[in-house]
């Protein structure tokens, strides 16, 4: 049979055609469609097979790409879904939403000259299509080992870890103070980026393998650590961060001037058909209004882009360094232009205007200096720059801390790093308390989808490690608590 790979040199590089902008605007809908077969085989063939795979390497989950993109391109979809699944929990959300720009794709050694293979693209559609024919099964056990497990958190860093646990044979318990699963995957990102139901059919199928999930359960509040290591063999606190970065300066107090996460997550409950509070009386509705966001991240790309669904009269970016130094993917950068957005490029806030309820920013345009210890380029405000940008929704998107979570957890003895991310042993994942494990942002500090659930997998692996030891040393095991 003839290569069908390395077609490279043929076949030029096509992405999923992406939704018109004007249609984008109108709705929360994703914005790419999905590739056909022919589309993903095609595209599939154009990889190379290295014998050393950097696109591989630079996946945080290892992903064994050009098997499952060989395995595409012959049209052996559901062996190409069994290894590609082999390595992911959530393969068609990490082809959805990774910046794969800065992982796999950004690695890929044709990029350069060919363009890369589109390797998200085929991620999604093999999964997609394993969903559609029926391939995706539950995570269930064998066998029941009669231990339970707790886990806290139901991001996908704990999700990532319930699935793997379950699959041992443990009674897995998730705990979340929010009443949905999929903790900044239903309230963070936007369905735009990625549908809430492919997020929902994930739960559908860990409750079908027997996860239970206690929602509405925060724990430090409702439930104490204490009781929940009383219940549980082992826990795992997968909680992410939360607590927003603050800006200051006058006028930071008006009303008008609001969070990121409280924005986006009010947005993500209407487009989930829940009333909400602060969208019903319009403090967190874009609608009609100049809208000023601050930061230069992804959170900050999926509040401009919110922003211009709900109707905005104007949307403006204020990022301090410029497009090339700014944290956030290019592509989504991309996106936000094409549907509207204004970028004002080097430029800070440093006052907010208004009597009642904030009017505007004074901003001050800035240069990038030399380059710091960090080697980043410093910022420094070019003098006599002043402007003024209308706002009466300003959104700040400076990014996230932890919470104090020993305090919170009334649990001294769980350490923190000087960012007040959980310390853990970086080989078990294991915290200061014994038998309670840590992983996703609350460890890594905010970071991506791709990462919680490599750590979600690789905690969970070390979970089971130390439950066998303790079981080895002290048996009997603690039994799993009636629910
Ligand atoms: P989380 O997803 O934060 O989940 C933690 C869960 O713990 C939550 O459900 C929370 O309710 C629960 N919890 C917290 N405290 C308690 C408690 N005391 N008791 C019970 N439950 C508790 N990453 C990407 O890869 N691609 C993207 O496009 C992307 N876009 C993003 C957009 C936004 C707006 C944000 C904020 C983040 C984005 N990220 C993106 C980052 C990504 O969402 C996170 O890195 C990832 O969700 C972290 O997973 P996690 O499981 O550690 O925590
Ligand atoms: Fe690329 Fe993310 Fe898939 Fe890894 S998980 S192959 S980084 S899209
Ligand atoms: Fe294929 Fe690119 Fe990975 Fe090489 S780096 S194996 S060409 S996807």
């Amino acid at each position: 049979m003839a290569n069908r790979m390395l077609q490279f040199v043929n076949l030029p590089q096509q992405t999923p055609q992406k939704r018109d902008a004007t249609a984008r605007r109108a709705d929360f809908s994703e914005i790419y469609t999905d590739f056909d077969s022919s589309q993903a085989r095609q595209q599939a063939s154009r990889c190379s097979q290295c014998g050393v795979p950097f696109c591989q390497a630079h996946c945080p989950l290892h992903n064994n790409i050009p098997d499952w993109l060989k395995l595409t391109a012959e049209g052996r979809l559901e062996e190409a879904y069994e290894v590609s699944s082999a390595t992911n929990n959530f393969p068609e959300i990490c082809g959805r939403i990774c910046p794969q720009d800065r992982l796999c794709e950004g690695n890929c050694v044709i990029e350069k000259g060919f363009e890369s293979v589109t390797i998200g693209a085929v991620e999604r559609f093999i999964t997609d299509t394993a969903f559609a024919r029926g391939w995706v099964r539950p995570p269930a056990p064998l066998a029941e080992n009669g231990l339970s497990v707790g886990i806290v958190g139901a991001g996908p860093g704990g999700l990532a870890a319930a699935g793997q646990l379950r699959r041992q044979g443990y009674a897995v318990h998730v705990y979340d103070r929010y009443d949905r699963v999929g903790g900044l995957m239903i309230y963070g990102i936007p369905s735009f980026k990625l549908d809430k139901q492919i997020v929902q059919r994930r739960q559908l199928l860990l409750e079908q393998a027997g996860v239970v999930f206690h929602l509405n359960t925060e724990i430090g509040r409702d439930v104490t650590l204490d009781a929940l290591r009383d219940r549980h063999v082992a826990v795992l606190l997968a909680t992410g961060v939360y607590r927003a970065r603050e800006i200051g300066g006058p006028g930071a107090g008006l009303p008008g001037i609001v969070k990121a996460l409280d924005f986006l997550t009010a947005s993500n409950r209407k487009v989930l058909g829940d009333t909400v509070a602060g969208f019903e009386s319009g403090e967190l509705d874009a609608a009609g209004r100049d809208v000023v966001v601050i930061g230069g991240g992804d959170t900050a790309m999926d509040c401009v882009r919110t922003a211009v669904r709900q109707g905005a009269r104007a949307v403006r970016c204020l990022y301090r360094r410029d497009r090339a130094n700014m944290p956030g993917s290019m592509r989504e950068v991309k996106n936000a232009e094409e549907e509207g957005v204004e970028f004002l490029w080097l430029s800070a806030p440093e006052a907010f205007l208004g009597d009642a309820a904030v009017t505007g920013v004074r901003a001050v345009r800035m240069h990038l200096g030399l380059p710091d210890s960090s080697g980043r380029q410093s910022v420094e405000p070019v003098e006599g720059s002043h402007f003024t940008v209308p706002g009466t929704l300003v959104i700040k998107a400076l990014g996230f801390d932890p919470e104090d979570l020993p305090a919170a957890f009334a649990e001294p003895a769980l350490a923190v790093t000087r960012w007040g991310t959980l310390k853990v042993d970086h080989r078990t994942f294991m915290t200061g308390l014994p038998g309670v494990f840590a992983a996703g942002d609350i460890v890594r500090g905010a970071s991506l989808v791709v990462w919680a659930i490599r750590d979600g997998r690789d905690a969970a692996a070390q979970m089971h490690a130390w439950i066998g030891q303790v079981a080895e040393q002290t048996a009997p095991v603690p039994q799993m608590a009636a629910e």
